[in-house]
């Protein structure tokens, strides 16, 4: 059954960049919800279990290792359709392919640096929610 929640990360490029504070404009103007978010920094250690569902791809030990560079934002959003609907205001995962307005458009630069995360399914966000969350930091 469907959550209506999703799960983000805004990713180290992003919070280099000074992109935090737009991204989550175009968040809540888009109708979500915060339900939890916190700052933090992921040692490569949790970064490679996060991702460890792409651990055979190519990019794995990349994306683990960039992901683990610098603080990030992780955050816990709610909204009817919030998957799709948050896939949809993402873009594409290439930036150059993303559709214009697009979080990503606006502000991600590469391929792998593409300063926001957004789960694939409600099975998978429930996952990603409950690997940064407990119960009492869902508001
Ligand atoms: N990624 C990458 N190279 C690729 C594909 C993906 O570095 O060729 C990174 C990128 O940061 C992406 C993440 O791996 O966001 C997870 O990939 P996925 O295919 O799940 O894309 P997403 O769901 O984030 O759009
Ligand atoms: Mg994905």
């Amino acid at each position: 059954m469907a959550t209506n929640r999703t799960f983000t990360m805004l990713k180290p490029d992003a919070v280099s960049n000074g992109y935090i504070g737009g991204i989550l404009k175009m968040i809540n103007d888009a109708g979500f919800r915060i339900v939890a978010m916190k700052y933090t920094k992921l040692a490569a250690e949790t970064a490679g279990a996060f991702y460890e569902v792409h651990k055979e791809r190519p990019f794995y030990g990349e994306l683990v290792s960039y992901m683990s560079s610098g603080p990030i934002v992780a955050v816990i959003l709610e909204k009817e359709n919030a998957i799709a609907d948050f896939r949809t205001l993402i873009g594409a995962t290439d930036p150059t392919k993303a559709d214009a307005g697009t979080i990503r458009k606006i502000y991600a630069k590469s391929i792998s640096a593409n300063a926001v995360h957004g789960s694939d399914s409600d099975e998978n966000a429930q996952i990603e929610g409950d690997f940064f969350f407990s119960k009492l930091e869902r508001f």
